[in-house]
C-alpha cells in the first residue's frame, strides 16, 4: 500500500464530518491536485470519547461509498505503540508508530556499536544536496545519535513485526513519530534515524519530527520561521539522500504534526516542497469539532445554546478538559471571557471569537484552544448534541469544507 505524494491527515471526533472533509478534497481534485485523505484518531481521543475504531472506520468508508471517491484514502491509528496498537487492528491501514517516549533510552552497547561501524562509511564530510553548509561527521555523533535514538527506532520495529504478523505484508502504511519530545531533532540525528529505521527493515512511509518552534493545537505557530523554514529544508533534503543511501521507500516524506492552522509557516513548506519536488503529510489537530462549533453557533437558537453551555461547562472545568494537553496547548487564562458574558453572545459573535481569522478583531486564541480540548464536554452531552450535528448539518459542512480547503489545501497544495 503506497501513500500518495500528498496526503493530509483529517480528525472527525464525533464521526459526522468525513462526508465534508472528503468534498474538500475532491475540490482540490477538481482544481487539479490529488491528494490521499487520512482520518486520524489516536487512542487518548477514543479514550475521552469513548469511541471505537470502528466507528471511524464505518463513517469514512460510508462517506467514500456516497460521494464515489475512486482514489485511495487511510484510516490513522493515530500515535500508538505496544500497548494500544491492538484496538486498531481491524479497522486501521495506517499506523502512526510513536516513539517519542523511548528517545533517550540506551540500548544493548553492542548493538550501539554495529550501528556506529555499519555507519563508519559517513565519517568525513558529506555534501548533501541542498544543505547549505557541508557536514562534518565523525563516530562520536554517530555513537550519540545511536545511544539517543536506536532503542526507539527498535521499540518501532518490534510493533512493526506485531502489525505484520496481525495484517500481512502491504497492508498498511507505516508513519513514525517523535514529534512528542522537549529537543527538536537536527536534520543530522534524522540522518541516522533513518538508517536505524532501514536496519530494522520498516518500510516507514512518512517520519514526525519534532520541529523547532510550538505546534500548539488548532492556533497558529509559534517561533522562529525562518529558523523553521531552514530545518524543514534540511529534513526534506536529508530524507531524499537517505532514501536512496538507505534503500527506504521512495515517497518517504515529511509529516507535519498538529499541522492544522500554522499559517505562517505554510508558505515555507509550500515553496520547499515544490523546490525539491517532495511531498508532505499535513496531519491536522482535529479542529474540524471547532467548525462543528461555529456552525452551531452560527445558527443561533438551540445551537448557539448547545456552543454555550459547551463554554461554560469547559471553562469550568479547565484543569481536567486541559491537563491531558498540556504540552500542546498555550491559553492565558486571564484573556478567557467569563461564560456569564458569553451566554449573552450572538452567534456571529461567538463564531467569530472561535473562527481562526487574524484579521478578525473578535477572534481569541485562548477561547479556541479551551473549546478545542473541550471536545469531552460535547461528548458528554450525547445525543442531544449528535442530533444538533444532524440538524444544522450543512451549515456545518460549509464551514468545514471552507476551513480545510480554503486554509489549509489551498496554501501547502497547490
Ligand atoms: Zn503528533
Amino acid at each position: 500500500m503506497e501513500l500518495t505524494k500528498y496526503s493530509i491527515g483529517v480528525g472527525d471526533r464525533f464521526a459526522h464530518q468525513a462526508k465534508a472533509q472528503l468534498l474538500a478534497i475532491i475540490k482540490a481534485e477538481d482544481a487539479g491536485v490529488l491528494i490521499t485523505p487520512v482520518w486520524n484518531k489516536s487512542f487518548r481521543e477514543h479514550q475521552i470519547i469513548k469511541s471505537r475504531p470502528g466507528e471511524t472506520r464505518r463513517e469514512v468508508d460510508s462517506a467514500v461509498k456516497s460521494l464515489k471517491w475512486k482514489h485511495p484514502y487511510f484510516v490513522d491509528a493515530d500515535h500508538v505503540g505496544f500497548k494500544t496498537i491492538d484496538h486498531f487492528i481491524n479497522s486501521c491501514d495506517f499506523y502512526t508508530l510513536d516513539v517519542a517516549d523511548f528517545i533517550g533510552k540506551k540500548t544493548d552497547d553492542q548493538k550501539i556499536k554495529s550501528f556506529v561501524y555499519k555507519n563508519r562509511s559517513f565519517c568525513g564530510t558529506l555534501d548533501i544536496p541542498g544543505l547549505t553548509e557541508k557536514v562534518e561527521i565523525n563516530e562520536t555523533m554517530i555513537f550519540k545519535a545511536a545511544e539517543k535514538f536506536l532503542f526507539a527506532v527498535e521499540e518501532a520495529g518490534k510493533v512493526y513485526r506485531h502489525l505484520l504478523e496481525k495484517k500481512g505484508n502491504n497492508n498498511f502504511v507505516v508513519e513514525i513519530s517523535m514529534d512528542e519530545t522537549d529537543d527538536p531533532q537536527t536534520p543530522i540525528e534524522l540522518l541516522f534515524i533513518l538508517s536505524a529505521i532501514a536496519y530494522e527493515e520498516i518500510p516507514v512511509q512518512t517520519i514526525a519530527p519534532k520541529f523547532s518552534g510550538r505546534f500548539n493545537k488548532g492556533v497558529d505557530y509559534v517561533g522562529d520561521v525562518a529558523k523553521f523554514s531552514k530545518e524543514f529544508e534540511e529534513d526534506v533534503a536529508i530524507i531524499k539522500y537517505a532514501v536512496e543511501k538507505f534503500h527506504l521507500p521512495k515517497n518517504l516524506k515529511l509529516s507535519v504534526h498538529s499541522g492544522s492552522d500554522k499559517f505562517s509557516i505554510y508558505k515555507s513548506i509550500n515553496t520547499t516542497i515544490k523546490k525539491y519536488d517532495a511531498g508532505v503529510h499535513l496531519k491536522t489537530a482535529g479542529t474540524t469539532w471547532l467548525e462543528e462549533l461555529i456552525g452551531l453557533a452560527s445558527c443561533e437558537g438551540e445551537g448557539l445554546q448547545i456552543a454555550k453551555e459547551i463554554y461554560r461547562i469547559a471553562y469550568d472545568r479547565y484543569d481536567e478538559l486541559c491537563g491531558p494537553y498540556k504540552t500542546v496547548i498555550d491559553i492565558d487564562k486571564k484573556k478567557l471571557p467569563d461564560p456569564k458574558q458569553v451566554d449573552i453572545w450572538s452567534g456571529e459573535k461567538y463564531a467569530s471569537t472561535l473562527r481562526h481569522n487574524k484579521s478578525n478583531k473578535e477572534y481569541n486564541l485562548n477561547f479556541r484552544q479551551l473549546l478545542h480540548v473541550g471536545y469531552k464536554v460535547a461528548s458528554e452531552m450525547g445525543d442531544r448534541y449528535l442530533n444538533a450535528l444532524d440538524k444544522y448539518e450543512d451549515i456545518i459542512a460549509k464551514n468545514v469544507i471552507e476551513n480545510l480547503y480554503d486554509r489549509h489545501i489551498k496554501k501547502i497544495y497547490f
